[in-house]
């Protein structure tokens, strides 16, 4: 916590607002939407429910495709199976480990010759890093294909001189405890089209229309932010710009300990932006290196640091039965709890979700904590 979450808590109880509404969320949303330079925003439970809103106003619903990053984590993708549509993964690009545009740009074009096109596509920002915006809204636009930014590790990242989530048709945001800001659990909704965030905001309060009575017309969810944390969040948001510094900072320590490290490379920075580097990112070698990251992940373990592997693609994922290409299936068959996906591409995520390791990356360690990470990986080279 930063220092002024308790104050604004301390609001929140002395206007007695204990409630999944109240002044915390609205001035959250508003604080939130200067921040950000995006108009409207939606305060919610989680990011995966933004995610959910976004894309039920947007009409998908099952026999529909919805385009996304191969290489994400689950919250990115799973509401488009909550919709009952189809997921279509592409795979990184090497130069930035994001949504790869020219296998965007070859899919759309097979689409459309096709006549089926994407309800959505659905960029991640990995790691602190913002997808090709520009690229990629270039090429939607072709087939006016709505984006929705996945940004809920790239708070406080820019692309160009825009804010991350800055693009689009809408972002999301996401506070859970592991993110760069957190509210222990909560999301964020930002869009400039008012709609959407209008018709959001009903859906995500059970969809009760304007009216005396509880009259429903359509179904919704119970999403909505707690007064409480978004007090929390109202802290958070203003050590936001702190933390990305302290990000940049862990991972410069990372890159000018081991950088000269045989076998060890850092996670790209692209030319177009600057990453929070909300994780810091390495690929090991184990032909160069002497050992590979699972090795080393052990290592770090028995040291009491723990660190992870790389996201596994979405493609490889269990629940998934995986169509390539528009080639052939693989030789599993659809159970009631597999869910029918495509994928384009692959090679690349694999390689790194086969030789990436997330280190430590927390803004409150010392020179000390990051030493001991390290000692450990360079010990390998003695
Ligand atoms: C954390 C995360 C989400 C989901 O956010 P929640 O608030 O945990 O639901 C979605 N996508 C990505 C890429 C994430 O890292």
């Amino acid at each position: 916590m930063g220092g002024d979450e308790l104050r604004f808590v301390k609001d929140a109880f002395e206007s007695n607002y204990i409630a999944p509404l109240g002044p915390q969320v609205d001035a959250f949303e508003r604080e939130f939407s200067e921040h950000v330079g995006i108009k409207h925003c939606l305060a919610l439970s989680s990011g995966t429910a933004a995610m959910h809103l976004a894309l039920r106003h947007l009409g998908v619903g099952p026999g529909d495709e919805v385009i996304a990053s191969t290489l994400t984590f689950i919250g990115s993708v799973s509401p488009i199976i909550f919709q009952g549509a189809t997921p279509v993964f592409i795979d990184a690009d090497r130069s930035t480990w994001n949504m790869d545009t020219n296998l965007l740009a070859a899919e759309l074009k097979i689409c459309a010759a096709k006549g089926k096109l994407p309800r959505a596509v659905i960029p991640t920002d990995l790691y602190g890093q913002c997808a090709n915006y520009d690229e990629i809204e270039e090429i939607c636009d072709r087939y006016k294909i709505p984006i929705i930014i996945d940004a809920a590790e790239s708070l406080g990242a820019t692309y160009n001189n825009r804010s991350a989530g800055d693009t689009g048709r809408a972002s999301i945001f996401s506070f859970n405890g592991n993110k760069i800001i957190t509210t222990s659990g909560g999301g964020m909704l930002a869009s400039n089209d008012k709609n959407l965030i209008d018709h959001a905001r009903k859906l995500s309060q059970q969809a009760r229309e304007p009216l005396p009575h509880y009259e429903h017309i359509e179904i919704g969810y119970n999403y909505r932010m707690s007064n409480i944390l978004a007090a929390i969040g109202r802290g958070q948001l203003k050590v936001l710009m702190e933390r990305t510094a302290r990000k940049r900072e862990i991972f410069d320590f990372y890159k000018s300990s081991l950088g000269d490290v045989p076998g060890i490379e850092f996670m790209p920075e692209a030319a177009y932006g600057k990453s929070s580097r909300w994780l810091t990112v390495i690929l090991i070698t184990p032909e160069k290196f002497g050992a590979d990251k699972e090795t080393v992940r052990v290592a770090l373990e028995v040291e009491n640091i723990e660190s992870r592997p790389v996201w596994k693609p979405m493609h490889l994922q269990p629940v998934f039965y995986v169509e390539n290409n528009h080639l052939t299936l693989k030789a599993k068959t659809n159970t009631r709890n597999t869910y029918h996906a495509r994928v384009v591409g692959g090679g690349v995520s694999e390689d790194l979700f086969n030789r990436g390791l997330c280190l430590p990356s927390g803004t409150a360690m010392t020179e000390e904590d990051l030493n001991r990470v390290v000692n450990v990986i360079t010990s390998f080279q003695r």
